[in-house]
């Protein structure tokens, strides 16, 4: 794509910018255009120069749900890091799109403000996380959110409230019928409670989440969704596929529906492991599981090698 004049003029925007840098993950080719606005007026004006100059834009958050593939993404990708943390008047909490969810759960403990404890357990931004329902340990977006500021892709702002958002689970309208809009603020219902109590449940999820997962290692968190009645990890395991190593990645042996990047993996040696997995669980169980993360960019030109 011809490098358009104006994003060439624009201060912060860089070219060819390697991804797998902006991803918890470590994985994935370059953007043709990268810049990480730091307020709303400098992201409407990307958005609007995008959709004008009729650039693809793509929003990413702190990778940590999300495999970009070898050859990176065409256009203009973003990610907005506006990572405010508000008490409002009526007594919510606002975050920025960029604020980080563990953060945002620190904080509230630290203020004495309950509600957002599962954010502990949910290593992304409030924008993505707003976008995917996320959620942990019976707690998610849906059950907390008030009210989030959407840009739509041309850059005008709207005000979404729960049921606008449509929210199900790890799903929002966000990813089909709202495709493109981008998350730059949300309001959560808190409660004021104990800062010592509020910093014990959450230091609690933390410890849970620790002893369940892999910690302290690059994952996707969960791979795929669980099936009604059943848990997708639980399927995997028993296909016998725990601690399957393909190039640098490998399905974790510590909870079967996490894939970790262990030693500079390629994004086709993860998605082979995704899809072996799935094909497993397909032949072994019947079991046709979806997808949780989220595949952006294009793949290599020689693809990985052949399943193992
Ligand atoms: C160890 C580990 C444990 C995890 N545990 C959980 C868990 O318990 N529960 C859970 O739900 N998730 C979990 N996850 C997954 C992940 O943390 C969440 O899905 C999180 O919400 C993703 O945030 P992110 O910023 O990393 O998003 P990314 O992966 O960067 O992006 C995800 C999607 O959001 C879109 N997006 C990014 N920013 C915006 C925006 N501002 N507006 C609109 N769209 C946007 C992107 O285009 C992409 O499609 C875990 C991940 C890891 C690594």
């Amino acid at each position: 794509m011809p490098a358009p004049e104006w994003l060439a003029t624009v201060p912060g925007v860089t070219r060819e910018e390697p991804l797998a840098r902006h991803s918890q993950f470590g994985v994935g080719g370059p953007a043709d255009w990268f810049a990480q606005p730091r307020d709303v007026e400098s992201l409407t004006e990307l958005l609007r120069g995008g959709a004008d100059a009729g650039v693809p834009v793509t929003m990413i958050g702190a990778g940590s749900n999300t495999l970009i593939l070898d050859n990176g993404i065409r256009g203009l990708v973003l990610r907005f890091a506006d990572r405010h943390l508000r008490r409002l008047d009526d007594g919510a909490v606002e975050l920025g799109g960029g604020c980080m969810m563990p953060r945002a759960a620190l904080d509230c403990a630290r203020l004495g403000l309950a509600g957002l404890e599962f954010g502990i357990g949910v290593p992304g931004t409030c924008g993505a996380s707003v976008y995917g329902n996320a959620g942990a340990f019976g707690t998610e977006i849906a059950d907390v959110l008030t009210d989030c500021t959407v840009l739509t892709p041309h850059g005008e702002s709207v005000v979404l409230d729960g049921a606008a958002c449509g929210f199900s689970y790890r799903h929002s309208r966000l990813k089909d019928q709202l495709r493109g809009h981008v998350v730059v603020s949300a309001r959560f219902r808190v409660h004021a409670d104990e800062p010592a109590g509020v910093r014990a449940r959450t230091d609690a999820i933390q410890a849970q989440r620790k002893a369940s997962q892999p910690y302290g290692v690059r994952s996707l968190g969960s791979v795929f969704k669980n099936p009604p009645g059943d848990a997708a990890g639980r399927l995997v395991e028993a296909t016998g596929l725990k601690g399957r190593r393909h190039g640098g990645a490998q399905i974790s042996t510590k909870h079967a529906n996490f894939i970790c990047n262990i030693a500079h993996a390629s994004a086709a040696e993860v998605l082979t492991l995704v899809e072996l997995a799935h094909d497993e669980v397909m032949r072994r169980f019947g079991v046709d599981l979806e997808r949780e993360i989220i595949v952006l960019g294009e793949p290599a030109a020689v693809a990985g090698s052949a399943v193992p």
